[in-house]
C-alpha cells in the first residue's frame, strides 16, 4: 500500500435508489480532472463469474440483495489500492466520488477508517414506477440481468428503502437533496453546484498537478 492510501480519502458519496442515476452522474464527474469515480456495482460486475467471488456476486445480485459487507469492503479496498498503485486514482489530489458504497450503516462505519466524507449527494426519485422503468431500460441496453425481472426490481427498491436510505440520517448535516426526476443534464448541473461549494473542492482546485 502506498503512503497516500493510509490517509483518509476526501470523498463525496452519491446515494439514491437503483435507477435514480447515480452511475450516470458519477461517470460524468469521473471524467473531470481532480475527481475519481468508483461505482461499487461496476467493481462487482468486472469480476470473472467463474471465480468464487464472482459467483457470490451473481448469487446475491440476481436476487436483488446486497453482497455481505465483509466481502464487499474487501473487494472495494483491494480495487482502490490497485487504482492507487497504478496511479489511476491519486488520493492526495483527487476527490473520490463513491457510488453504491456504503450501502448500509455497517459499511459506513467500516469505511470511516478509509474515508473523509465531505458531502452526500442524495438523488431523490420518490416514484417507484419511474425507477422501475429506468431499470428495465438499462437492463436491455447494458445487459443487466439484475434489472430484468419485475420481482428483482421491486426487491432492489425495497432493499434500498430498508438498508440504504437510513444512511441519509446517518450523514445528517452533510446531505444535499437533489431532484433526480429532472433531465440528466439538469441533475448534473445541480450536483456540480453542490460540489463546487465544498471547501475540499476549493483546496483541491488550487493544486496544480
Ligand atoms: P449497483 O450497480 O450499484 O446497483 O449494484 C448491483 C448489485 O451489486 C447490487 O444489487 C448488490 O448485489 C451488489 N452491490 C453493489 N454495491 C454493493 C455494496 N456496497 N454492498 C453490497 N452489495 C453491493
Amino acid at each position: 500500500m502506498s503512503g497516500d492510501s493510509r490517509k483518509l480519502h476526501p470523498s463525496v458519496l452519491i446515494i439514491g435508489a437503483p435507477g435514480a442515476g447515480k452511475g450516470t452522474q458519477g461517470k460524468v464527474l469521473g471524467t473531470v480532472p481532480r475527481f475519481f469515480h468508483c461505482a461499487c456495482g461496476d467493481v462487482f460486475r468486472s469480476l470473472d463469474t467463474r471465480t468464487e467471488l464472482g459467483q457470490q456476486f451473481v448469487e446475491f445480485s440476481s436476487k436483488g440483495e446486497l453482497v455481505p459487507d465483509e466481502i464487499t469492503i474487501g473487494l472495494w479496498k483491494a480495487q482502490i489500492d490497485n487504482w492507487i498503485e497504478t496511479y489511476h486514482y491519486k488520493p492526495d489530489i483527487d476527490i473520490l466520488i463513491l457510488d453504491g458504497i456504503p450501502r448500509n450503516e455497517h459499511q459506513a462505519k467500516i469505511l470511516e477508517d478509509y474515508l473523509e466524507v465531505h458531502q452526500v449527494i442524495h438523488l431523490t426519485c420518490p416514484d417507484r414506477e419511474e425507477l422501475a422503468r429506468r431499470m428495465r431500460k438499462r437492463a436491455l441496453k447494458d445487459n443487466r440481468y439484475d434489472d430484468a425481472s419485475d420481482e428483482v426490481i421491486a426487491h432492489r427498491i425495497d432493499t434500498y428503502v430498508e438498508e440504504t436510505r437510513p444512511l441519509i440520517d446517518h450523514y445528517e448535516g452533510k446531505v444535499s437533496e437533489i431532484d433526480a426526476t429532472k433531465q440528466p443534464v439538469e441533475v448534473l448541473a445541480d450536483v456540480i453546484a453542490e460540489i463546487v461549494k465544498l471547501d475540499v473542492y476549493r483546496e483541491m482546485a488550487k493544486v496544480v498537478a
